[in-house]
Parts: structure tokens; sequence; C-alpha cells
């Protein structure tokens, strides 16, 4: 969510000017953390999840679920009362960090301290994120529920949908159409940064989601709930005027992208090599991690052709003027950028020695064509030995599948890699399976010096393909063939095993892995077309033919390397199996679930429409589903019973 500096933010006019000198500075920040901390290394494993929530008040009488807007209270009091909590938690759970976010009905959670690489740790991440819920839920009215869903489904529909109510007329950051000022979190940060974008971009932003064609929707689909005549301001006839496209769903505002929920992972590697290996490693993951994820199929009150949130953020914050996008040829700006602010990466580290500082300058440099979008006037000049503000600056405004984070001066704190693609889940058994999932693959891919390059066009390929409807069970994903060195896949038990049997196992998941042999005349290269094909997320995940093991058989062969007792397998293998079934199909996504909640709905027309009504009972489900009080067999195990059962010592 980046800095949240105090002071006054400057107009987009100021801003620019001292652009250049923000930039600068900040290079010269990270090029100062750079020389003090390239040679960091032996850093054990610490990571940490990232949880957003929305606040949602169910009114019962009129039968409508709203935003709350009370995120300063709610936060307020959450951090008073987790001041006093050191007693409650003898239990060895540190107390939980909640923060603020974008939207002003949004919290978002992390764990009080990183979890090691212990397997208890890794083990206590659900009852780690139940404890944060519960205590979220503790904290808010009796008809208030914390949901952990991507997208609320009629943000920005006529009607109600903030509690309390605020009319969308007077929305001088955004400019909307639908999303009244208030939805935004009043911190002076996040309406200068929904101005400056619009600012710096010369228009308002331009969301349009393919609706989703039902047998009742009238063709072509013109939005009867776009106010096409309102023009309060300047911008405002672009519905009109063709920003708002027929068969599309139509949003306006930062708030439709930034104002979504979802679930990040930070792992701190063992030196800045490692980092670079496991950003790279994960790249190729992020695509296929969104698809298996996909949660958001609903968009201001219509059923959309996508079922994931990527897009709508890439296109909420895409600053780039009508030049940079390439609509005009080049004339006042210096490039032609072919991403947003928010997408995936631009490109690998690699793994070449010699490779560190060009690939390292090369990843710089294009975080760093951005321009800066929110500066406050009192720290524009710093101590550049002493702070990385002007780095954060930059760096926390370019939102891509993959972070790497610098350590920040004067702390202890290593390299680090974010993993960002994942749509959050409903419930934090879920949430902690895709947690477990995607930790032990940064183990398996450092272990065992797994190889997932594929070009990033490719990868870009994949983003686009993993957001279509229902993809991750209809689509093929470009995918490395051969990932282990030398052809030789690890194995887990019972089969011939290249895992090294003598070796003694593992009670703690390492951090620091030998660096990987890198031949002496380089690695033999075919063309590079031949490295890669299309397979479906069933074959990536559970494995194809003999050859590969999929992710899964890779993290198995990872954890027989490790020291684990029946009870502890018994439960990675309870987590390990949500994924191997929402891969396979025998579980649906999210968003496939949600889809038919609707469409089955006795008050749905068909008509692509997501009501008041349909939507009300809705969240009503997804909370009890949370509770574990309505069975959903297609959409979670069996066994699952719910957020509230494994309460233990952390129950209210
Ligand atoms: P951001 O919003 O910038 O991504 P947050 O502070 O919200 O950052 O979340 C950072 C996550 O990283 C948290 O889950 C936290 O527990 C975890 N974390 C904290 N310190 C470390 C560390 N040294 N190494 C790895 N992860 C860490
Ligand atoms: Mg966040
Ligand atoms: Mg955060
Ligand atoms: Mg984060």
């Amino acid at each position: 969510m980046g800095l949240l500096s105090a002071g006054t933010p400057l107009s987009w006019d100021d801003t620019k000017k001292v652009a250049d000198h923000i930039r600068s500075h900040g290079i010269t920040q990270f090029l100062h953390i750079w020389d003090r901390l390239k040679d960091k290394n032996g850093d054990e494993l610490l990571w940490g999840d990232e949880i957003e929530y929305m606040v949602v008040v169910l009114d019962d009488k009129t039968k409508n679920a709203k935003l709350s807007l009370r995120q300063t209270e709610i936060l307020t009091k959450l951090s008073s009362i987790v001041n006093n909590l050191s007693l409650e938690t003898e239990d060895a759970i540190a107390i939980p960090t909640f923060h603020p976010e974008y939207g002003r009905y949004m919290l978002e959670s992390t764990p009080g301290s990183p979890f090691t690489g212990s397997i208890t740790d890794l083990l206590s991440v659900e009852k780690n994120m139940r404890y944060r819920r519960t205590l979220a839920r503790r904290y808010l009215k009796p008809n208030e529920i914390p949901l952990t869903l991507t997208s609320f489904p009629r943000l920005g529909s006529p009607g109600q949908f903030t509690e309390p109510y605020h009319n969308p007329h007077d929305a001088v950051s955004s400019h909307s159409l639908f999303l009244p000022e208030q939805i935004t979190n009043p911190h002076a940060r996040f309406p200068t940064l929904t101005a400056n974008i619009r600012r710096r971009r010369g228009s308002k932003v331009a969301i349009n989601l393919p609706i989703f064609v039902d047998e009742k929707t009238p063709r072509p689909f013109i939005d009867p709930t776009i106010p096409w005549d309102r023009s309060i301001y300047a911008e405002d006839p672009e519905a009109k005027n063709g920003a708002a496209l027929p068969d599309h769903i139509y949003m306006d505002a930062m708030g439709f992208g930034m104002g979504c929920c979802c679930l990040q992972l930070t792992y701190q590697a063992c030196n800045v090599s490692d980092a670079r290996r496991l950003y790279d490693g994960l790249i190729p993951i992020g695509p296929i991690m969104l698809a298996l994820t996909a949660g958001s199929p609903i968009w201001r009150g219509f059923l959309s052709d996508v079922d994931c949130r990527w897009n709508v953020v890439a296109g909420s914050v895409d600053d780039r003027t009508v030049e940079e996008r390439g609509l005009k040829p080049l004339e006042h700006d210096r490039f032609k950028i072919p991403k947003s602010r928010y997408d995936s990466v631009d490109f690998l580290w690699l793994l070449t020695p010699a490779s560190i500082i060009v690939y390292g300058s090369m990843h710089i440099a294009h975080l760093f064509i951005r321009d800066p979008l929110v500066v406050f006037s009192e720290t524009i000049d710093q101590d550049d030995k002493e702070s990385s503000d002007h780095f954060e600056n930059i760096q926390s405004t370019n939102w891509q599948t993959l972070r790497f984070k610098p350590p920040p001066p004067k702390s202890p704190i290593g390299w680090r890699v974010e993993f960002r693609s994942m749509e959050v889940q409903m419930t934090d058994y879920e949430n902690a399976a895709y947690a477990v999932f995607i930790t032990l693959l940064s183990r398996a891919i450092l272990s065992f010096n797994l190889n997932f390059y594929i070009p990033i066009s490719k990868v870009d390929e994949n983003m686009s393909r993993a957001q279509g409807r229902g993809a991750s069970q209809s689509e093929k994903f470009y995918f490395r063939k051969d990932v282990c060195p030398g052809g030789n896949s690890p194995k887990s038990s019972g089969s011939s095993s290249p895992v090294d049997e003598s070796r003694p196992k593992d009670r703690k998941m390492r951090n620091c892995f030998p660096p990987p042999e890198i031949p002496e005349n380089g690695v033999p290269k075919g063309p590079v077309e031949e490295e890669y094909s299309e397979m479906t997320i069933h074959e990536i995940i559970n494995g194809k033919g003999d050859s590969y093991p999929g992710l899964l058989g890779l993290i198995w062969a990872y954890i027989d390397t490790l020291d684990v007792s029946q009870q502890e397998l018994s439960k990675i293998h309870s987590y390990l199996d949500l994924i191997r079934r929402r891969a396979n199909g025998s579980l649906l996504t999210p968003a496939t679930w949600v889809r038919n909640f609707v469409r089955t709905h006795p008050a749905y027309a068909h008509d692509s429409v997501v009501t008041q009504e349909i939507n009300y009972d809705l969240i009503v489900a997804v909370d009890e589903i949370e509770r574990g009080v309505r069975n959903v067999a297609d959409l979670l195990p069996e066994d699952y019973t719910g957020g509230e059962a494994d309460g233990g010592s952390i129950s209210p």
C-alpha cells in the first residue's frame, strides 16, 4: 500500500517539476542500499502474508449488503485493542498488525511478526489468519462482517452500496460517475494518487470488461445504468464519446481496481542472488496462480466474462498519456510504454553471475521510467544515505506480479521477494492452503534449482488467458517443458529418488542453498520455442506423463527432505489437496462458484444483472461458508468445518 507519510501533497503540476529530482535521488538511495548490502548473506527464511478484507454491513430489512466506510474508526479501535492483547496471546501468536488500504471500507492484516522456516510456523498460518479475522470480527458492529471477496459485486451500481450513503456527484479526485469521493481512504496519499493519475493521463481512467452474455442479456448491451448525460466535470462526456464500449461493463475510477482485495506473500532470501532466483522462478507461476485463485466475476452489478481483478486494477491506475499508450506519435513524452504501472513484471533477472549488475540496473531502470505520483512538500529533500523514501515512492507505485524488496535502511531486514498475483479466498483455510503451497514451492525452486524460464511475452499472454471465464479449466498456458536441471526430476518417496537419502532431513525449511552450478561453457541452448509448450493448469499443477511431476510433485519431493511428523504431514496434505482439486476441476474456483450462485438464484433474470437482492444473498452465503454453517461440497472439501471451529485458545 506504500508510504503513509504525513504532509502536504503537491498538485500534479508541481509533482511534475520535481519528478526528475525524486527519480535521481531514488536511484541514489537504491545505490546506497546496494553498496552497503549487496553482500549481505545468510539471512534465515522469514515470511508472511497480507490479507485484505472489505467490511460489509448487512441490512436485513432492506435486504441490502453495503460497504461500511468505517475504516478509520475500526482501525483506531483495533490498534488500541491489540495493544491490550498481550495476555491473551501467550499462545505464541504475536499480536497482528492491521493496516489501512485504498478503500475506506478495506482493512489489511499481517501476522504480528513474520513466520520462520519452522514447520510449526508453516502450519500455524491458518490459525494466525483466523485469529486476525476473529479479532476484526470482534470489533465490528454486530451487522458488519470482514469479507474476503476480491471485488465487491455492486461497487458503483445504482442504489445504495455504501454505509453511510454518499452521492457520487462530488467525486473531486476521480471525477467518477459511479463512485463517491468518500469511497477512498481520506489520508492525503489516496485522493492525491487518484487525482494525479487522472491528471497525468489527461483523462479519467477507462476500464471496459466484456459482459457475460446470458440468455436474456440485450444485444448489443448498452449499459442502462450509466448516467450518460451527467457532465459536472469536463471529462464526463467521455463515456458518451466512446470511453464506454458497447457489450462491456464500463468503470471510470481508481477505486474499482484498488478497491479489490488480494492475498500477498513476502519471502526473505538468504542473499540478493537467491532473491533474484526466487523472483525469476515465481514470475511464470504468477498467471497460473491468478487463474487458480480467480474470485471476481461480478463488476458494477453485472456478471462479466472475466473471473479476475487483474486488468481492472491495471486499468484503474493507468496513468500513461495517449502518446505513452502509443495512440499518438511521441511528441511531448519520452517513451511509448507497453504496460500500466500495475501489470505483470517487465523482465527477468536471469541467472548468470555477471548479469546481476546488468539486469539489476535494468530492473530498477524499468521501475524508474514512471513519474512519482504523490510527493509531499515537506519530504522533497532527503539524506540519501539515511532514507529510501524516494526509492520507495517509485517502487511502491509499480504494482507488478512480483516485487523485489531491497532491505530498508537501518534495519536488519534482508532482500525480499513478494508474490502478488493471487486473489483472496473466502476462507482462511483456502488462504492458508495457497500460502503453504507457494511457500513450499519457493523452497522447491531454491532447493532443486528449478528452471521455469519462458519468454516474458509468453508470461504476458498467460496473464491475459488467466483472467478469462473459467480459465483454470478451459485454457492452456505456456509452461516450460524441462524444469529440472539435467532433466532429472526429483521424485517423492517410493520411487527411485534422486533426492539424497543419506542427507539428514531438515526440521526447518532452509533458506540458504548451494548456488546453482553453471557449466563452464554455459548452458547448451536450442531454439527457445522448443523449451515450452502449452499445458492445462491440471497438468502444470498435477503433472504430465512420466517426465513432468507437476508443481505438486516437486513440492512433495521437497517435503521428503524435511523431518515432519505424521500429523504435520496430514495437515500439509489437506492444504495441498485443495490445490490439487482446484487444479483438476473437482473443486470450483471461487469465481465459478459465485457465478453459479448468481445464475441459479431464483431472482436472477438471466440478463447478466446482479441485483441488490442477489448480492445480499450472495454476501450472506459467503459469510456462512466462512463460518462453516453452509456446506458447499463443490467449493471446499467436505471436512471444512468453518473459521470458528479451529479457535482453540484463540477463540474470543
Ligand atoms: P507491503 O504492503 O509493503 O507489501 P506489509 O508490511 O503489508 O508490506 O507486509 C509485509 C509482509 O512481509 C508481512 O506479512 C510481514 O510479516 C512479512 N515480513 C516482515 N518482515 C519480513 C522479513 N524480514 N522477511 C520476510 N517477510 C517479512
Ligand atoms: Mg495491501
Ligand atoms: Mg501491505
Ligand atoms: Mg504487499
